[in-house]
């Protein structure tokens, strides 16, 4: 997903185009009235300025996690974005013209999932012992793959339909269809907007199942 609201150019329609690079033909259309365009430039302080953009693709997961809960481990969701955004990092700290390539498609994602099932498995563990976190339940397995591959599938597709260098099919084909489907202010705001809900909608049920007799599997992170 955004990467950063800092490495890329948006043009009128919330497309981000890599810098130095110009964005590929796509279907006009022209922005609302008054619209605000608040999205990031391409200068060097602009890529210095701006956080990374990656924390934003948990939202959709933290609603995942509310309405999944124990099929859905959180914390493997966020290891894959971490695992899916190293590629884009490199990209960017050495200043390579294309930042989305060969990881930022479906192909390599299934690859991604197949790795970050079992590693955030084991670094949840971890942590949790140097933590001490005492109560820590093991991530289930079917918790740990549906949280790796909704992560890195989810984060394929959001990206894809914002940055402009992305090319989701490939190696099967260049084409990007999703491209401009949802502008980058959008999926920025969707992305908000559902890790609110989410948090919320986990709060309660924490709070309502507080006390209570839950599967064991119901209580995975
Ligand atoms: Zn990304």
């Amino acid at each position: 997903m955004p990467h950063g609201r800092c490495q890329n150019s948006p043009d009128a329609e919330g497309i981000l185009s890599p810098p130095g690079r110009a964005a590929r033909p796509r279907r006009r259309i022209a922005p609302a009235a008054g619209a605000r365009v608040d999205l990031p430039d391409a200068t060097p302080l602009a890529r210095e300025k701006h956080v990374p953009f990656t924390p934003f693709h948990m939202g959709p997961g933290i609603l995942a996690k509310a309405c999944l809960r124990g099929w859905f481990s959180l914390i493997v969701f966020g290891w894959a974005q971490i695992v899916m955004d190293i590629e884009p990092l490199l990209a960017m700290l050495g200043r390579a013209e294309r930042l989305h390539g060969f990881t930022h498609t479906f192909a390599c994602a299934t690859l991604l999932a197949v790795f970050s099932a079992p590693t955030g498995r084991c670094l949840a563990g971890i942590g949790a012992r140097i933590l001490g976190f005492a109560g820590f339940r093991p991530i289930g397995w079917p918790a740990a793959f549906v949280g790796a591959f909704a992560g890195t599938y989810s984060h394929v597709a959001l990206d894809a339909m914002i940055y402009a260098d992305a090319t989701p099919f490939a190696p099967f084909t260049d084409a990007n269809p999703l491209l401009g489907l949802a502008s980058a202010r959008f999926v920025y705001r969707m992305c908000l907007l559902t890790g609110a809900i989410g948090a919320v909608a986990c709060v309660a049920i924490w709070l309502y199942l507080a006390g209570r007799d839950v599967p064991p599997g119901a209580a995975t992170l």
